[in-house]
């Protein structure tokens, strides 16, 4: 069936369509964008075609909508996903959506886990899948240590590639989970664990469509003919490329990023907030080390009845015994060295030196693995700190059941003891209240932590959907009255985290929308990303408000004193109940 054929099959009343726009029109706009990309590359999307609950994973996640919703499944679906293939087709999408006023909303692989996935912040855009197309790698260059990449390049294509290609010295930074677009995370500001991790800080370069069409190259780019567009970040004039991430302000189709050179063999290694501070501003620790809650690591394991019958929210003391069974502490700091050996010993003196002033403080390498032997999670984060991808952490998913979901809340911490204790209990009071167990990690950059707190819920449970949903809007306004910010978010709360991000009246947001406008003068690019709202749609009851009050029905798992919550901080008076501290090298 041709495409027009499909499109005019589907009732009137079937078709998602975005605000202001009728059925004929969207109608006309897919035909026109199809005849660009090609019809096949175009879905149309109705409720009755959204992929069942039952399918979709990781490596096969919906397009369309987010696997992992909260609110109606369907609040956040698309009308239709269309699939480019060159920069060129990227552009003439623009244009006919500024045509026809069809939003669009790009991205890179979608596999934005706990923050929406693909789905599109607002009902009826059109999704740009970028990535299932253009997913080359154009360069890599041996000298520099760079390659450029478009945005369907995952960190396992990239780490395959360099391995396959004569480039195993050439090391890349990868998250938790290695199926991600390497540009589509540096755009969300993600981040990863070596010294590499600040993805966005190791850009370098890019190609984007703006939301007129036109075709930008940033930094040395502007440049024909340059030879110094992957390794000089700047160019010359204003440097623009912070603005187009989580921002909507234009659609990246090529990339540049720098690569780590193999620091010769590595080794791991402990610690805690303070101590972590000192060393990391002052460089002895060159990455981001993780400081992870017991059942994190358990989740990497196993889902939650594997090692208690209680359905409820866990105590203190069911999880030190789950701590004990799989021979973790409370909090487990898990780092890396990098350097030539003599460097390393070095480190590692200072290191231990710090870290083993706090009692009961014990540290342990990843040995090599006997042939079958099972990977523990210091093997696993092995794997993560050199770079190499992978999907352990996709454990946390069935924690509270099969086929769970995830919802990621990630405010920015000071690096202290003190913080990192305050937003703990934040959170556990929170989590306690809603029934959820605590499963979380701070990852502290160079003067700053991530504090990483994944909400895993049963999405087949309204109950649970709803008072997941509750929670993190509660968490992120108890959140900012402490001074706490997100810096990333399902798109479920863009609009209320933009609210908490408010001095000087708003400041911020006005010069946002300023832009928006300026750039985006007919609204048609990922309207709604992170509460950006362009003038033709903003104010139009199309922001997401807090809802209404929950009351949970009495359960039992409401009623956990906030006392009965472990500290993660080292020496603090919440962490005599705790087992000592526990340090992974
Ligand atoms: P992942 O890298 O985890 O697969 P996505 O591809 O979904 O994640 O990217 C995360 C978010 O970044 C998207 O929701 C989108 O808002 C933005 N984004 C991704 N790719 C692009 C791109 N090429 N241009 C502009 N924004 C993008």
């Amino acid at each position: 069936m041709t495409l027009a054929n499909q499109a005019s099959s589907i009732p009137d009343e079937d078709l998602i369509l975005p605000p202001h726009v009728s059925a004929a029109g969207f109608r006309s706009a897919l035909t026109a964008m199809g005849e660009v990309v090609g019809e096949r590359f175009v879905q149309i999307c109705t409720r009755e075609k959204m992929k069942p609950d039952t399918e979709g994973h990781y490596f096969n996640l919906p397009l369309e909508h987010d696997l992992f919703y909260t609110l109606e499944k369907e609040t956040f679906l698309a009308g239709a996903v269309v699939t480019p293939g060159s920069v060129e087709e990227v552009s003439a999408v623009v244009k006919l959506a500024n045509k026809y006023l069809t939003p669009l909303w790009p991205i890179s692989k979608g596999r934005n886990l706990g923050y929406g996935g693909a789905a599109p912040r607002l009902r009826g855009s059109v999704v740009l899948d970028l990535g299932s197309r253009m997913n080359k790698i154009l360069d890599v260059n041996d000298r520099d240590c760079t390659c450029l990449l478009e945005p369907g390049v995952s960190y396992f294509d990239l780490y395959d590639y360099l391995q396959n290609n004569g480039f195993k010295h050439l090391w890349i930074d990868n998250p938790d989970l290695g199926g991600g677009s390497v540009v589509g995370n540096a755009l969300d500001r993600g981040a990863g664990y070596t010294p590499y991790g600040e993805h966005f800080s190791m850009h370098c370069g890019m190609e984007l469509v703006l939301p007129n069409g036109e075709v930008m190259r940033t930094g040395m780019g502007a440049l024909p003919d340059n030879n110094t567009w992957q390794t000089f970040q700047y160019g010359f004039g204003p440097y623009p490329d912070g603005l187009f991430t989580q921002s909507g302000f234009g659609i990246v189709t090529k990339m540049g990023m720098w690569l780590m050179p193999d620091p010769g063999n590595d080794s791991d290694l402990p610690a805690v907030v303070e101590i972590i501070r000192q060393l990391r501003i002052g460089m002895v620790i060159q990455n981001a080390p993780t400081i992870r809650s017991t059942l994190i690591d358990a989740a990497v394991y196993a889902p939650k009845k594997h090692y208690t019958e209680s359905t409820g929210v866990l105590r203190d003391a069911e999880i030190d015994k789950i701590a004990k069974d799989i021979n973790v502490g409370r909090w487990n700091v898990y780092g890396a060295m990098y350097g030539p050996k003599p460097l390393r010993d070095l480190q590692w003196e200072v290191l231990k030196g710090a870290f083993m002033q706090i009692p009961g403080a014990r540290y342990e390498f990843p040995e090599p693995l006997a042939e079958g032997a099972k990977q523990t999670v210091l093997h696993m984060r092995e794997e993560t700190l050199k770079g190499i991808p992978n999907t352990h952490e996709l454990g946390w998913l069935n924690w509270t059941c099969e086929r769970g979901s995830l919802l990621g809340f990630s405010p920015i911490s000071p690096a202290t003891g003190v913080d990192a204790d305050k937003q703990y209990r934040m959170v556990v009071k929170r989590f306690h209240e809603f029934g959820f167990d605590y499963i979380g990690t701070f990852v502290v950059g160079w003067r700053e932590m991530h504090h990483i707190v994944c909400l895993t819920f049963d999405k087949t449970d309204p109950d649970s959907r709803k008072r997941a949903h509750r929670c993190i809007e509660l968490l992120i306004d108890d959140a900012a009255a402490e001074g706490y910010g997100e810096y990333r978010t399902h798109i479920a709360f863009m609009d209320q985290i933009a609210s908490v991000y408010n001095w000087g009246g708003n400041a911020s947001m006005r010069f946002n929308e300023t832009l928006k406008d300026a750039l985006d003068p007919n609204g048609i690019l990922a309207p709604g990303k992170s509460g950006i709202w362009p003038k033709r749609l903003r104010g139009r009851g199309l922001e997401l408000r807090r809802t209404a009050p929950y009351t949970r029905e009495g359960k039992a798992s409401m009623d956990v004193p906030v006392s009965d919550i472990t500290s993660p901080s080292v020496g603090s008076e919440h962490s005599g109940t705790a087992m000592p501290p526990h340090s992974r090298l």
